[in-house]
């Protein structure tokens, strides 16, 4: 067996990250042979971030001639379609991603197979395989900051769901999140009271701001109770119970 070589895309709200990674015959930790970064500047909209990642994927492909890069692996923000690779919904942080045809327009230019998969099950599947889930039939990742996504893997594959939706942990419903608004536009759902948003929220409403010029945000609260604060200690507790009976 030889060594194997994929291209590896991660695409977030503030940059693309690209690299040419090595996958050893013995079947160690994966690493790359080639990196490189670019802004998403994502404010230009879906389709000039759809053409920085192709142009960004092509140039390391150019950089590294004398590798045969098997295929092209991404992990994107937003929710995947898991049949096609196309971006089924995005939120305002990448304005005008929902619909972009990411994985059908990529095979087609490239030539090469493309899988697209959610930002947090990529690394679920990096964690299944290599991380702390090595070994393991089944893993679930969390991705919590300032909202909450997760994913599912089961012996070795990250469960999709036919609307690429499984394992998003953060809009399950949530008994202590009960009426409260969702970003996602219903109400009741957990990362509504156990993101960092929602932690900073839940502060604000029980004690005031910590900074009076703006609301508080998840670190804000996490400072204060490092610091031994009664307040921001009960505040976080909460998220914390909440996550935990969720998660059960
Ligand atoms: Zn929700």
């Amino acid at each position: 067996m030889e060594n194997k070589y994929v291209c590896s895309v991660d695409i977030g709200g503030t940059k693309i990250a690209t690299a040419i990674m090595e996958y050893p015959a013995d079947g160690s930790v994966p690493h790359p042979v080639f990196e490189a970064e670019v802004p998403t500047e994502a404010q230009e909209g879906g389709e000039a971030v759809f053409q920085r990642i192709e142009a960004s994927i092509k140039a390391a492909l150019e950089a590294n001639p004398d590798v045969e890069v098997l295929g092209v692996g991404i992990g994107a923000a937003g929710v995947v379609d898991p049949k096609t690779g196309a971006i089924a919904y995005a939120n305002e942080i990448m304005p005008g991603w929902s619909g972009v045809q990411l994985g059908p327009r990529l095979r087609e230019d490239l030539g090469l197979p493309v899988a697209v998969v959610g930002d947090v099950q990529a690394h679920a599947l990096g964690e299944a395989h290599w991380g702390v889930g090595k070994g393991k039939f089944s893993v679930m990742c969390l991705g919590i900051g300032t909202g909450i996504g997760g994913a599912y893997v089961e012996n070795g594959r990250v469960m999709q769901g036919f609307h690429g939706a499984a394992g998003h942990m953060g809009h399950i419903e949530c008994s202590a999140a009960a009426g409260i608004p969702c970003a996602c536009g219903r109400s009741g759902h957990l990362e509504s009271v156990a993101s960092g948003t929602s932690i900073g929220r839940m502060y604000d409403e029980r004690f005031g701001r910590v900074d009076p010029s703006r609301p508080s945000v998840g670190r804000d609260v996490n400072d204060l109770c490092r610091a031994g604060d009664a307040k921001a200690t009960e505040v976080i507790h909460d998220a914390g119970f909440a996550l935990g009976a969720s998660l059960g």
